[in-house]
């Protein structure tokens, strides 16, 4: 998928959240995207009246908001079609309604749900997404090929597990297979279509996979520079299964810290219950957190210390966990970040209130930073590379387009409306790298 060689210029009231604590915006504003890059940014009527030595073509029309493309750095790809199912804790609902709909992933199933899943990504004006697939490798495989066609920017692994696996092949060798198609996959997928596509080793978590198979992906993720994503400390039970797994670990993170899980490139999912060293440990190994809210409240497993986590200097990223989390849509995981501060501020009176501004920083510009990305993605700057979304206005507004007040909204207000309302009936379109990758069919424009 080849980039738009010639300049257009998208004009909307842009939002962006470069720095924590604040927002950046023209409420007249316009982008001017050129082979697949952000060339200009500022107020409309400057950048209109600019001398260029090619013509740009507009996109313009009325009530529309440009942001950065939103980015989910936690997801699964095979889960999507179990979410809002089952009412249990995280070890009982993996085993009941987890692993039968990943046991499923293969074959026919997996080629036709991929594409579905990827359109729905863009749909919700996510960009960039960092994604687990089943234990096979055809679905890895179908997500991959799913992910290139999407336009997307994806980072995919294949499901590492060999213990309680889900799997039909000999316990003795599911490590080694798991090891070999896990190598095959990243040599074919990491860093194709031109940097688009990603690779990450993905073990499951320490509950379900060997000192073995974590020291070998931590392994193998360096020798082909691949990422790595597990998770971690997300519920009380699965703690203190890790801790009888591991009695000579001082805590959770540890076990991971000595199979040499614990990178630069690393993104540890959930992260609830750590204590002080934990934190201290993630944060001097570079490491980044994904932030999953809405599946932290789905399945009660706890509220995130944010604070704690950010004053340790650690880079944190939203996910949405699918099908823990029942919905891609970023917003709503904005917007379930705000609650569960919110909740946590009840008993602890004194704790600062994450704004929405905050939270919309963590799905764009902290995902960039969580996942290395800072340079290219996250924010509106000349040079980064053009993921934009644009969203109508007039669909997260109280009485639509009948609304007559728009004016008087600042910039906080209308990201709190996106954050509050907003979703995929808003999202008119998504673009990667300048290529427009989801179009709503009310949208004017299909560059
Ligand atoms: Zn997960």
């Amino acid at each position: 998928m080849q980039p738009d060689p010639s300049p257009f210029g998208l004009r909307g009231f842009l939002i962006d959240a470069p720095d924590y604590g604040s927002l950046r915006s023209h409420r007249d504003g316009a982008i001017i995207i050129a082979n697949g890059k952000i060339v200009e940014v500022g107020a409309y009527e400057d950048l209109r009246k600019r001398q260029r030595p090619v013509s740009v073509r507009w996109l313009e029309r009325e009530k529309v908001v440009i942001f950065p493309g939103l980015i989910d750095c936690h997801t699964h790809l095979p889960q999507y079609s179990a979410v809002a199912r089952g009412e249990s804790q995280l070890l009982p609902w993996l085993r009941e309604n987890i692993f039968p709909v990943e046991r499923d992933f293969t074959g026919p199933r997996a080629r036709e749900e991929a594409p579905l899943f990827f359109r729905e990504l863009a749909r919700n004006g996510t960009t960039t997404a960092m994604i687990y697939a089943a234990i096979y490798e055809e679905s890895c495989e179908a997500g991959f090929e799913a992910a290139e066609a999407s336009g997307l920017r994806v980072i995919l692994g294949k499901m590492m597990m060999d213990l309680g696996s889900y799997g039909q092949l000999q316990p003795k060798k599911i490590l080694s297979v798991s090891l070999i198609e896990s190598e095959r996959l990243c040599r074919k997928w990491h860093g194709a279509a031109e940097g688009r596509l990603e690779y990450a080793f993905s073990p499951r978590f320490a509950v379900t996979c060997s000192e073995k198979m974590m020291r070998s992906a931590a392994e193998l993720a360096q020798r082909f520079g691949a990422y790595l994503q597990t998770h971690l400390a997300e519920n009380r039970e699965e703690i203190e299964k890790v801790h009888h797994l591991h009695m000579s670990a001082r805590d959770y993170t540890d076990v991971y810290e000595k199979c040499g899980l614990l990178t630069p490139k690393t993104m540890l999912g959930h992260c609830l219950h750590l204590n002080a060293r934990e934190i201290d440990a993630i944060a001097a190994a570079q490491s980044s957190i994904a932030h999953c809210p809405t599946s932290n409240l789905f399945l009660g497993s706890g509220l995130l210390k944010l604070d704690e986590l950010l004053q340790a200097g650690i880079a944190i990223g939203l996910g949405s966990d699918v099908a823990a989390g029942p919905e891609l849509n970023m917003w709503q995981v904005m917007r379930a970040a705000l609650d569960v501060q919110k909740a946590r501020s009840m008993s602890e009176p004194n704790l600062p209130r994450l704004r929405p501004s905050e939270a919309f920083h963590l799905a764009t510009s902290g995902g960039a930073r969580a996942l290395g990305k800072s340079a290219a993605i996250g924010s509106f700057e000349a040079g980064k590379e053009a993921d934009v979304i644009v969203i109508d206005l007039t669909a997260v507004l109280p009485y639509g387009k009948q609304n007559r007040h728009l004016d008087d909204l600042s910039a906080e207000d209308i990201l709190a409306l996106c954050i509050y309302r907003g979703g995929p009936y808003a999202t008119l379109e998504t673009y990667v790298r300048g290529k427009c990758v989801y179009c709503a069919p009310n949208s004017i424009s299909s560059p």
